[in-house]
């Protein structure tokens, strides 16, 4: 697949799959299994935003891991710039590594408490062979890049810095190695609000300033919102909707995608929902329910919800729905 402009994807993600099994009693035998990511597919395009949204446990952090290879997928294939990732030999992995970077949720468990931030950036450099002075110097000019002047702050260790100061060094950290994708697990989630847009502006930033491509995942969608370009919205292993950021906030089709948009109220009048917003828990993963994963939260629901999964359908341009609502507008759609 390749845009309209025939650029080919960076990243392309092909039904993609990974259950984790459950196992107990004496013998540790599998009783069950957690299905965290279920026949999932998307690609993202060089320099842009892709943002994956859901609630906690809808599978965003496990596909985070598998397009990182991270965890090994029971089906699907990664490519990454026409490679299969899973294919990859140990030197190529180690290449494919540094052009493929993670930013993890909490930024203090990333960090090693033992390293001074500076040794933190420098690490990964040196594990790549730079030599030791380089790699300082290259760690310095980064710390000063994500806002962290090296003087004040390269000595430091982790625990003398605040949230946001140690978020903006595992950016450096990821940065440093000069990737072109960098996969963002929840990389504000755990800072405070006027923090937050601090980090996503610098974010914005460097993807312009560097010409880097986001995979950015997120439970919030004011942020995703904010970031992306494209959106997948996930639930229960699945992605339901996917299309434009644009499209998706002018014209949400999933009850689901409504729902969330309902749940995180905008503060354009013109953007208001009357319908009700998201009640209750996500049904456990363990044992999803048959057809539709989404029938038991849904208000729409029909019989045929509870028969078969509906599939991924076109709707617009660039945007696809899988909900039996949108059947006949997906027979006409473009
Ligand atoms: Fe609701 Fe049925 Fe659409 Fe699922 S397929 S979102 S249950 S209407």
């Amino acid at each position: 697949m390749s845009t309209a402009n025939g650029t080919p994807p960076l990243l392309e993600v092909l039904r993609l799959r990974k259950h984790f099994p459950l196992r107990g009693g004496v013998l540790q035998r599998i009783h069950a299994w957690v299905r965290a990511v279920d026949d999932v597919s998307f690609d993202v395009y060089p320099a842009e935003t892709l943002g994956i949204v859901g609630e906690s446990g809808c599978g965003k952090s496990t596909l985070a891991r598998l397009i990182l290879r991270l965890i090994e997928p029971d089906a699907g294939t990664v490519r990454f710039a026409g490679e299969d990732v899973r294919g990859a030999s140990p030197p190529r992995m180690k290449r494919l590594r540094r052009d493929m970077q993670l930013v993890f949720q909490d930024p203090y468990a990333s960090l090693n408490p033992r390293l001074t931030i500076e040794d933190a950036v420098a690490f990964s450099l040196l594990v790549h062979g730079t030599p030791r002075a380089e790699a300082r110097e290259r760690a310095r000019a980064m710390l000063g890049r994500v806002g962290l002047d090296p003087r004040l702050y390269a000595r430091r260790y982790a625990h003398e810095l605040s949230g946001g100061q140690r978020q903006r060094v595992n950016i450096a950290r990821a940065l440093v190695l000069d990737p072109r994708l960098l996969v963002l697990d929840e990389p504000v989630s755990a800072l405070d609000k006027s923090v937050q847009a601090q980090v996503l502006n610098l974010l914005q930033e460097l993807k312009a300033e560097r010409a880097l491509t986001y995979v950015f995942i997120s439970h919030d969608l004011n942020v995703i919102e904010y970031v992306s370009g494209r959106v997948l919205v996930m639930y229960l292993g699945e992605v339901v909707e996917t299309g434009t950021a644009d499209a998706l906030a002018r014209s949400p089709k999933h009850p689901y995608t409504q729902a969330l948009f309902a749940s995180a109220p905008s503060l354009d009048p013109d953007r208001r929902m009357e319908r009700p917003p998201l009640a209750g828990d996500p049904p456990n993963p363990i044992d999803p329910p048959s057809g539709c994963r989404f029938r038991t939260r849904c208000a729409f629901a029909m019989p045929r919800c509870a028969e078969a999964p509906p599939a991924l359908r076109q709707v617009g341009a660039t945007h696809e729905v899988a909900c039996y609502l949108y059947e006949a507008e997906a027979a006409v759609a473009p």
